[in-house]
């Protein structure tokens, strides 16, 4: 059985979707194993651009089985729609090829509403949450207070769970933050509208996964958002509410007992972070302007503007370190091609000290970057495909990153789209 995870190595928007989407051409099942809608990964192919929130980056490759996991936050909402939105767009999908595991857990009528009022009652003092919900669901699963996707062919004893769950919820909602209730009604339109949607994807995947993996077929494991956020290994507080390592992969899936032998970390050529926390290698004012154009990371995002800066040794050398990747994605050289010298941030100072190891979140705030640079290639790059026709001073760049993280450099992508790749053996 041969199982590979494919996780993002810095803040998250790193391209694994179109990394999952080019690297399913050698794999049958791709599952999703964290997270929920609050994903956003742009996928461009020959079947057009899709722009993927919860569903695995395999969906527009004929065979592929997509699985979403235990682990993740299932917004029948935002799935439901999201699954209308690809069949509109001329994508095959039916419970052959996108299936839901029935032990994920629902993201309820109220989490979205909740995540809302606490970051309006935090003011600004916010963690910059996308207001998906993801925060309140996750607390809720593990306080045992969500249900799960299965649940939904028991009518009855799920409609009971529902009202029991609301009445408590509501006194949250109302007491605390003085808004409106959750109504039954409300419940009930979600039940029709949304859960009936998604139920006749909803089966056992664990079994599945297991015929799977006996009868030898190529799985791998899709992470949401980046390493920084890491519930337990980011810059806790301003993470998300799940693990993004390929650790949690075997459990977030339905298969325990995988072993991953490969773990692929998509690496960005620069840095982008969205949302709140510290952003040691943050560019401001003009400088971070122009590698926002450059970068094309410009749009904004639920009405944020992307923080950007050059690539951060120190912290990409940490999600490599912590997520075990055995090898690295490096995404959006091509973008680099107009500057005259490419910027690294290649240490921290602390108190006055250079440190390369990334330190304690709390220290974060007072770590000053420290920057080099080396020499530009000044020439597009988007139609190479061979590592040899990359260059001097882009191999030599690629070079840098592979030495300062200790692991190869397999693909590098020139462009958005599907073929937009150079594969190093
Ligand atoms: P994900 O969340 O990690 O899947 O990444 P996103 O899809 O949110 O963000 C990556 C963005 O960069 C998307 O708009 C991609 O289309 C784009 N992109 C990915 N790889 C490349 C590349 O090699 N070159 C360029 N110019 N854009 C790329
Ligand atoms: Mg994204």
């Amino acid at each position: 059985m041969a199982c590979t995870a494919i996780v993002g190595i810095n803040w998250g928007d790193e391209g694994k979707g179109r990394m999952v989407d080019l690297l399913t051409e050698a794999f049958d099942v791709v599952v999703r194993y964290q997270g929920g809608a609050n994903a956003g990964h742009e996928v461009i192919n020959q079947y057009g651009k899709f722009a993927l929130h919860s569903l695995p980056s395999g969906v527009c490759r004929k065979g592929v089985v997509n699985i979403l996991g235990n682990g993740v936050a299932l917004d029948p909402e935002l799935l439901s729609q999201e699954l209308a939105e690809l069949k509109g767009q001329g994508l095959e999908i039916t419970p052959e090829n996108v299936k839901i595991s029935d032990r994920a857990s629902l993201l309820l009528p109220w989490h979205r509403m909740l995540d809302e009022l606490e970051e309006h009652r935090l003011k600004d003092k916010k963690f910059g949450s996308t207001k998906s919900g993801i925060a309140p669901f996750y607390s809720d699963k593990y306080q045992k207070k969500t249900v799960l996707a299965g649940e939904l062919f028991y009518p009855k004893l799920l409609k009971k769970h529902l009202l029991d769950l609301m009445k408590w919820k509501n006194m949250i909602i109302t007491e605390v933050y003085g808004a409106d209730p959750v109504t039954e009604k409300d419940i009930d339109k979600w039940l029709k509208e949304s859960c009936e949607q998604i139920k006749p994807y909803v089966q056992d995947t664990r079994e599945f996964l297991l015929q799977a993996a006996w009868d030898n077929k190529r799985i791998l494991f899709e992470a949401q958002m980046g390493t920084l956020r890491d519930l337990d290994y980011g810059i806790y507080p301003y993470t998300t509410s799940s693990n993004t390592l390929a650790a949690y992969a075997p459990v977030g899936s339905g298969m325990p007992g995988a072993v991953i032998d490969r773990i692929i970390g998509v690496v960005k050529s620069f840095s982008t972070c969205i949302g709140q926390g510290p952003f040691v290698c943050e560019y401001f004012g003009e400088e971070a302007d122009r590698l926002r154009k450059i970068g094309r990371e410009d749009a904004e995002e639920a009405g944020r503007v992307r923080r950007v800066g050059p690539i951060d040794l120190v912290a990409t050398r940490y999600g490599v370190e912590v997520q075990a990747a055995t090898e690295i994605a490096l995404t959006k050289l091509d973008v680099l091609s107009e500057l005259d010298e490419i910027p690294l941030c290649v240490a921290y100072e602390l108190n006055g000290e250079r440190i390369t190891h990334m330190p304690f979140p709390s220290a974060l705030a007072d770590c000053k970057p420290v920057y080099e640079t080396m020499k530009g290639w000044k020439c597009d790059i988007s139609q190479v495909r061979n590592w040899w026709d990359l260059p001097e001073e882009a191999k030599a760049y690629v070079n840098r990153i592979e030495h300062e993280v200790g692991q190869v450099v397999r693909w590098i992508s020139v462009g958005p789209e599907r073929h937009s790749i150079i594969r190093r053996g």
